[in-house]
């Protein structure tokens, strides 16, 4: 079959921001040397911040336990290092606030070989088991998000998934980590499909993949036999494809109602990295303890695509890489429509870090803003059906509650808008404002 046979339905609305990928699309994944310190958040996952479970001065072992979950909706933390606690309290996180965490001082003579401590055989456990070791091993959504990935395989009775959904797409231009783990583990990859739909009882899995990365495509197609319940869909590239909905649209052509979530459809969606992080959990024993990154954008001396273990210092990453240019103005940790530009070079790498991106003066100067001329572009963009212009007018009125009436809330923060407006107008910044003020309102 040719790589190229695309899928010619996509979702409605959408962008064509340019992908910029070439500086790292080719580049294999490197592992990043040991430092000397990590700081581990309590909170960087979504919902309730992990407890510790160590002390200051405590021995380590690499992938220890550092940290257990502090609700259901939250997940452990492992030490990416043997080494010693040195600090449990509150450090720099990638807003500028202080959030508590726990640094870790490696150990300089330490092998950092990872003790092989399997856990029970995935076959074995029943659901309820198999979401403790997911939810265990801090495995959580790896696209960005960090959602614990085990309150998605928790499955209301009386639901049942068919279909599991793999999140190739990589939409967000210049990363390429998820372009590489298929490249280069296609059967991790292939495992964690394996597990999962054992796990949830689905009967057929469709990895998407934009046509942008056609040698994944036949990588993955390759591995995958006739017959085979898997099947590898290569999409039109679009932004932001990668948001689950979206995907869901653009693959069985089904829409999510508002307020609901995809497994009410019967449909669990996992991006790559979360499968591979199953496979390493119980093919190797490993928690999630590091990840894969891209580092590119003009700024990096060289982009790269590396393996960083969790808390390393995104300083020492950009040293990896021969540093930043002098004409850098911005470093952002995730993509450039939804990451967040960092507040110090010393924050660290978090579970849901899928690149550090740095900016010239040339992609960070902010565009003279135009008053709104209705030209409807932003409409067309909002691949959620919502009417950005409006909410942007009524954003800078601070008119809060009634952009709750036009489902501020709904909003992804994809950026689709800002992208498509020829006003320069930052909506997405309103709105993302906007969501924060209604959030402490409640
Ligand atoms: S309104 Fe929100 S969801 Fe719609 S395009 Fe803008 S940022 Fe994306
Ligand atoms: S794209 Fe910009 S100028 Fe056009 S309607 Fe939307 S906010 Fe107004």
């Amino acid at each position: 079959m040719s790589p190229l046979r695309l899928f010619r339905r996509s979702f409605s609305h959408g962008v064509h921001p340019e992908g910029l990928k070439e500086q790292t699309a080719d580049r294999p994944i490197q592992r990043v040397p040991f430092v000397e310190s990590y700081v581990m958040p309590l909170g960087q996952h979504i919902g309730v911040p992990a407890k510790p479970l160590v002390r200051v001065g405590q021995r380590l072992v690499r992938g220890e336990p550092i940290a257990e979950a502090g609700a259901f909706v939250s997940t452990w933390l492992h030490s990416p290092v043997t080494g010693r606690v040195r600090d449990i309290g509150p450090h720099r996180y990638i807003d500028g606030s202080f959030k508590p965490a726990i640094e870790i001082e490696a150990d300089p003579y330490a092998t950092q070989q990872l003790e092989q401590r399997l856990p029970p055989a995935w076959d074995s456990l029943d659901a309820a088991q198999f979401i403790q070791e997911i939810q265990r091993a801090g495995i959580v959504g790896m696209g960005g998000a960090a959602f614990p990935a085990h309150v998605k395989y928790s499955i209301p009775e009386g639901q049942q998934i068919h279909d599991l959904l793999v999140n190739g797409a990589e939409c967000e231009p210049f990363l390429t980590n998820d372009h590489r783990l298929m490249m280069e583990r296609p059967d991790a990859l292939l495992r964690g499909i394996e597990i999962l739909m054992v796990q949830l009882g689905a009967e057929r899995a469709a990895i998407g993949v934009e046509a942008n990365k056609p040698d994944a495509i036949e990588v993955l197609r390759s591995r995958i036999d006739d017959g085979s319940p898997v099947e590898v869909v290569a999409l039109p590239v679009k932004y932001p494809q990668g948001a689950e909905k979206m995907l869901i649209k653009a693959i069985y052509d089904r829409e999510v109602p508002a307020g609901q979530l995809p497994r009410d459809l019967g449909i669990a969606v996992n991006n790559v990295g979360t499968l591979v992080a199953i496979a390493d959990r119980f093919d190797r024993g490993m928690p999630l303890i590091e990840r894969v990154v891209t580092v590119s954008g003009p700024g990096v001396t060289y982009p790269a695509n590396l393996i960083v273990p969790l808390g390393t210092p995104v300083r020492e990453v950009l040293r990896f890489c021969g540093g930043l240019r002098e004409e850098t103005r911005e470093v952002v940790m995730g993509g450039p429509m939804m990451g967040a530009p960092i507040a110090s070079l010393d924050v660290p790498v978090l579970k849901g870090s899928s690149g550090i991106l740095a900016f010239t003066e040339q992609e960070t100067r902010r565009p003279k803003e135009y008053p709104c001329i209705r030209c409807g572009r932003c409409l067309e963009a909002c691949p959620y059906f919502l009417n950005p212009s409006r909410l942007a007018r009524l954003g800078k009125a601070r008119l809060f509650q009634e952009m709750k009436e036009f489902q501020v809330m709904d909003c992804v923060e994809c950026g689709a808008c800002t992208f498509a407006c020829p006003s320069s107008i930052p909506i997405v910044q309103l709105i993302r404002t906007a969501k924060d003020n209604l959030r402490h309102l409640r």
